[in-house]
């Protein structure tokens, strides 16, 4: 099975957005068995997309094209297709009522563009957008490839894919059989040792295939299963999860394609109806503002300080910190904290100075950690960052939503 993907967009070809659908794509497919030996940029530009689709009808069975599904008039993507199968549009009737019922609670009369947005190619199964109103459209034809068109924002593009796109292309190009992936996150271990503590079940997989990820901050176990229904090819997964959780479970933190340290740290503060105040003396609030990013309950955070003296109290003195005094320093910075600000959870970054900070240099940064949980104290530790500062604040962050 031979697949193209096309990604189209002007600001794709300038350079001014990266092309992170086609990556996406492409990494789900090989996955699948699926190769896309071919994959292109056009702009939007009609003689473009048609050149392009010219050269992809040649030698592939499947074309995926990714954006220009909107309602603005450089958003041609489907109307050339329309054209070059000749396929009339044809609009979903889901996608149209939710235009409307948006239309009616904002209280603005649709304009007639909006209507392209719910267009998609007769015959084809519509894709639902649950993030958007570009509807997908999955065109299975007789006489020529497949076509597969996609929204072009990530943050439609991949769940639409992930939900709609992936059991369809099983079913159609995978023999029938049932598909099922899960992502599994870890922090706090690389992905050689983490692959080193599992070498046991990599070496022995089969179904389902084990693949690990390095991250920016962390590593990403994908398991995929196939079996003759999507129950079996869960539980495939689920077994697997379980014994290599029994391997590296202390690293792990959530499971999920969208899943991250802050949403599962907020989740789980959520769930125990827990506050927290912090005190990021070397963060500078980015700890705090990266949960309540992620929270729809603004009281999760109580409130926060960026610097030490004004909730304090303590003199210029005591607040020096002397290279050995830091675990007891962060202590009762977490402590101050959670008494001060009334939380469930006080949590308090310091670091040492180090000579000096200089702009894209490596520089050692010893940073301590403290967490205290109303009267009891939780957990002083410290942690040693060599990036250079900008990078180090931002492990940092992730080392503190671990410690939570
Ligand atoms: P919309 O209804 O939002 O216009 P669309 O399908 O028409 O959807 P485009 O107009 O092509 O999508 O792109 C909209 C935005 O999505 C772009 O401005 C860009 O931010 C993002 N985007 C598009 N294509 C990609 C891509 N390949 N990789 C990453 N981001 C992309
Ligand atoms: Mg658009």
């Amino acid at each position: 099975m031979e697949a193209e993907i096309i990604s189209v967009g002007t600001g794709l070809l300038l350079g001014q957005i990266t092309d992170t659908n086609r990556p996406y794509i492409a990494r789900a497919l090989h996955d699948m068995g699926i190769d896309s030996h071919h994959q292109s940029i056009v702009g939007d530009n009609e003689k473009s997309i048609h050149a392009a689709l010219n050269l992809a009808v040649s030698r592939a069975k499947l074309i995926i094209m990714i954006g220009g599904l909107g309602p603005t008039t450089d958003d041609l993507t489907k109307q050339v297709v329309s054209q070059f199968i000749n396929q009339p549009l044809i609009p979903d009737s889901y996608t149209l009522s939710k235009l409307k019922k948006w239309h009616d609670d904002v209280g603005i009369e649709m304009a007639d563009n909006n209507y392209r947005q719910a267009l998609f190619l007769k015959d084809a199964v519509p894709l639902k957008n649950d993030f958007g109103f570009a509807v997908g459209s999955f065109y299975q034809n007789t006489i020529g490839p497949d076509f597969l068109l996609l929204p072009g924002p990530p943050w439609e593009m991949e769940p639409m894919f992930d939900q709609y796109v992936l059991p369809l292309f099983t079913k159609t190009y995978c023999n029938g059989q049932a598909l099922s992936s899960l992502v599994m996150r870890y922090f706090g271990i690389g992905e050689s040792r983490l692959s080193q503590l599992i070498n046991g079940l990599i070496v022995n997989q089969t179904n389902p295939t084990i693949k690990t990820y390095a991250q920016k901050h962390e590593v990403v176990i994908r398991l995929k299963a196939t079996s003759s229904s999507e129950n079996k090819a869960n539980n495939l997964n689920k077994k697997m999860a379980t014994q290599i959780n029994q391997l590296v479970g202390d690293y792990f933190y959530g499971v999920g394609e969208h899943s991250t340290l802050e949403k599962v740290v907020a989740q789980l503060l959520q769930e125990e109806e827990k506050t927290i105040a912090m005190t990021e003396v070397f963060t500078r609030g980015l700890v705090q503002s990266t949960l309540q990013n992620v929270v729809s309950n603004t009281e999760l955070v109580t409130g926060g300080f960026n610097g030490m003296s004004a909730l304090l109290d303590l003199t210029d003195d005591e607040i020096e910190l002397s290279g050995d005094n830091g675990a007891e320093l962060v202590k009762r910075l977490a402590e101050l904290t959670q008494k001060r600000l009334g939380a469930n959870i006080g949590l308090a970054i310091l670091a040492e100075k180090p000579e000096s900070i200089g702009h894209q240099e490596y520089v050692n940064e010893k940073v301590w950690f403290g967490l205290f949980d109303n009267q009891q104290q939780l957990m002083v530790t410290s942690q040693i960052f060599a990036k250079d500062h900008q990078d180090n604040i931002e492990e940092a962050i992730f080392v503190a939503l671990d410690l939570v």
